[in-house]
């Protein structure tokens, strides 16, 4: 269908501009027309002196006089010129980069010049305005604006998206005949055509919204429709009716007390197991909260039943970590079994049998243990940790062995997401840290001094016993890249800042066997620093750090970089995290000193959500929460107009046969988290 026409055979464009649409995700006409406008603004012609508004973008019409070059002082070149309006007035016009076309202007021709018009030393004048000679798709009318990434500019989105709009026509409509008519919402072919090329602000808005609707109701349809199907087989194989002594001895063998946030959402989890559904629920608690230790309780209430326990983590040194961890929990006649890529084909086979019969209580292992075709006797439990790093396909999996999955996530949750791309799950949070804990003492450093001083502090630590995580940005996703900026930084402390302590480093692009074993040689104490990328585990943890440096620290969201502090303070010890500034930039400084003043991820999640938006805040790349083509999450009452049609639609139709486009769209293969 021609939505799917390839852009690089539809546009005329160079292989610069398909290069970085490509980049963008945007590969087929349909991706461009997908891609809107966040803004719209008037370039309604002004061709009469007192119609000028100052201080403002304006659209002048007018005839472009006595154009010239000059030199300045410094040697770069101006363009200036004049131009003479309708009722004879005259602007001064400049060019602080003289645009190509006008080499080739005849002096009086008429032109629209699109730029801010401002008073300069008592005179009116435009500054670098854009230059068009006819009135065009830019000019006299209401134009997009959409998010740039050169070369990719709105002026060329503009010409290239009107060239497209004959194919909107062939958008499918996927929102019921009922919603459009209750919402008086436009068709979706008129919708498209509106955002990018608006007849009236009005009716702009109205595309915007009936888009952003369109939007979240699709996600609501997805996500509901699984947990109706969920619920609808009705079937908990797994079901454990609660029994509070037990759980009792379990809590007094621990070495500590739980909190009560984690208490809470143990007896959550161990309530869902008597429901006549397998339980699904999210347990959100911020680096430290002591998630893993409930994921433990839980698990022992499913043993005790007979059942198997899953606990799936995304990394190998995680899943080593809950090992061990599990180890030390359950008693020796739990069978806890540890299956990850690393393990030898030949025990693989043995654990993979040992699962099948039942003899194995508790497997512990990386996501992949899913697509491996591991086969359980009865799993009755999934763990699954830090979860924004599981697909829907792998959950699926799950949903079929109608396991009981319970999903951890440090990740702050604002209500908007709970309402859309977790809508499908019960949510549990642990808001309390255990007692003790010392706030991680945390300094931006973005001079010299400090930052000397800052590594007399470090040599002090390590003169103390303490370690030191240093965390370089992943520049560019190319394995080169990454490699690279680590090798420069290892290289940089190792010899030149700290060249008596023993430094090693760790990326992305290792064998996992050769970052095991980093990790493993970090934790017994055998060298002092850690220079490693942003790209490794949360979870792991290193007692003796106390110290995190973040190179670069401006180019993360607030709640990454709260992530990041959390490997260290993981105890009783007074633990310091320095934030590094590349750039000099006052406003990154400022963003980045929320780090000093607030402790929780939460709070920090909010200021990122204001200051950057939900891309930030989730890193929309490694998260897998979809990056919002028109919707505004923060637009609570679309996001619950949606979710309450979903649920109507899905109520009335739950295989949505009388709905084969909305249908076609949700069963399509397009995962977006
Ligand atoms: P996260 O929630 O980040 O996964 P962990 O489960 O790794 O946190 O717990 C962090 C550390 O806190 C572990 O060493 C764990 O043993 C400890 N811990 C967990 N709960 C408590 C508690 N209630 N009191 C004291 N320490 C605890
Ligand atoms: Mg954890």
């Amino acid at each position: 269908m021609s939505l799917n026409f390839l852009l690089k055979n539809v546009l005329r464009t160079t292989s610069a501009h398909v290069k970085k649409l490509d980049g963008l995700g945007l590969s087929t006409v349909r991706e461009l027309l997908e891609y809107f406008p966040r803004k719209i603004e008037s370039t309604d012609l002004v061709g009469n002196f007192l119609e000028i508004r100052l201080g403002e973008k304006n659209t002048l019409s007018g005839k472009l006089c006595d154009f010239r070059k000059e030199k300045t002082p410094r040697g770069k070149m101006l363009g200036r010129a004049a131009l003479v309006l309708d009722d004879g007035a005259t602007i001064d016009v400049i060019w602080f980069q003289i645009p190509y076309i006008l080499r080739n202007l005849r002096d009086e021709s008429r032109v629209f010049l699109v730029g801010k018009v401002d008073r300069n030393f008592g005179k009116i004048q435009i500054s670098n305005p854009e230059v068009h000679l006819d009135k065009n798709v830019h000019v006299g009318r209401l134009r997009a604006i959409y998010p740039e990434s050169p070369p990719i500019t709105s002026k060329w989105l503009r010409e290239k998206i009107a060239g497209l709009l004959m194919f909107v026509k062939d958008f499918p409509e996927i929102l019921p005949e009922e919603i459009l008519a209750e919402k008086n919402f436009l068709k979706k072919p008129a919708a498209v055509k509106q955002i990018h090329h608006p007849d009236s602000g009005e009716i702009w808005y109205a595309a915007k919204k009936r888009l952003a609707f369109e939007e979240v109701f699709e996600i609501q349809v997805r996500v509901l429709r699984e947990k109706f199907f969920r619920e609808q087989a009705a079937k908990n194989p797994f079901r454990v009716k609660f029994d509070p002594e037990p759980v009792k001895k379990d809590l007094k063998k621990l070495p500590f007390e739980l909190t009560t946030a984690q208490k809470k959402t143990l007896f959550q989890i161990l309530k869902d197991f008597e429901l006549d559904r397998p339980a699904h629920r999210l347990v959100q608690g911020d680096v430290g909260s002591g998630k893993t230790v409930v994921a433990f309780l839980a698990g022992a209430a499913q043993i005790r039943a007979g059942n198997q326990v899953a606990i799936l983590a995304p990394t190998e040194i995680l899943a080593q970590q809950h090992f061990a961890g599990a180890l030390k929990f359950f008693d020796e006649e739990t069978r806890v079994e540890l299956l990850t890529g690393s393990v030898p084909a030949k025990k693989k086979e043995e654990i993979k049998k040992n699962l099948r019969t039942g003899q194995i209580q508790i497997l512990i292992g990386t996501h992949a243990i899913l697509t491996e075709n591991t086969v359980f006797k009865n799993l009755g439990l999934a763990v699954v940790d830090e979860q924004h790093r599981f697909g829907v396909r792998q959950r699926a999996i799950l949903a079929e062995n109608h396991a009981h999955v319970v999903a951890m996530t440090a990740t702050p949750i604002p209500r908007t997401l709970a309402l859309t791309v977790y809508g499908d799950q019960d949510i549990s949070v642990i808001d309390e840290l255990p007692p003790g804990r010392k706030k991680i003492i945390t300094r931006v450093v973005a001079d010299e001094k400090t930052i000397t001083l800052c590594n007399r502090f470090i040599d002090d630590q390590i003169e103390k016993k303490r370690q030191i995580f240093w965390v370089c940005p992943l520049i560019d996703e190319s394995d080169k890249i990454e490699a690279k900026n680590v090798h420069d930084e290892y290289d940089r402390i190792a010899q030149i800042v700290f060249p008596k302590r023993n430094v090693e480093f760790l990326h992305g692009k290792m064998k996992p066997k050769e970052k095991n074993a980093v990790m493993q040689r970090f934790k017994n104490r055998e060298f002092d620093i850690l220079v490693s990328t942003s790209v490794i585990e949360v979870g792991v943890d290193i007692p003796d750090a106390t110290v995190m440096v973040i190179e670069n620290s401006e180019r993360f969201g607030l709640s990454q970089l709260h992530q990041f502090r959390g490997r260290i303070g993981r105890n009783e010890m007074q633990s310091y995290c320095f934030l590094m500034v590349g750039k000099k930039d006052d406003a990154q400084k400022t963003r980045l000193q929320s780090m000093e003043k607030f402790h929780s991820g939460h709070k920090l999640s909010e200021i990122d959500l204001e200051l950057r938006g939900m891309g930030e805040l989730y890193g929309v790349r490694q998260s897998g929460i979809p990056d919002f083509k028109c919707a505004d999450l923060s637009d609570v009452e679309t996001l619950q107009s949606a979710r309450d049609w979903a649920v109507k639609i899905l109520k009335e139709d739950l295989s949505l046969e009388k709905f084969p486009a909305l249908r076609k769209k949700v069963d399509s293969d397009e995962t977006f988290f």
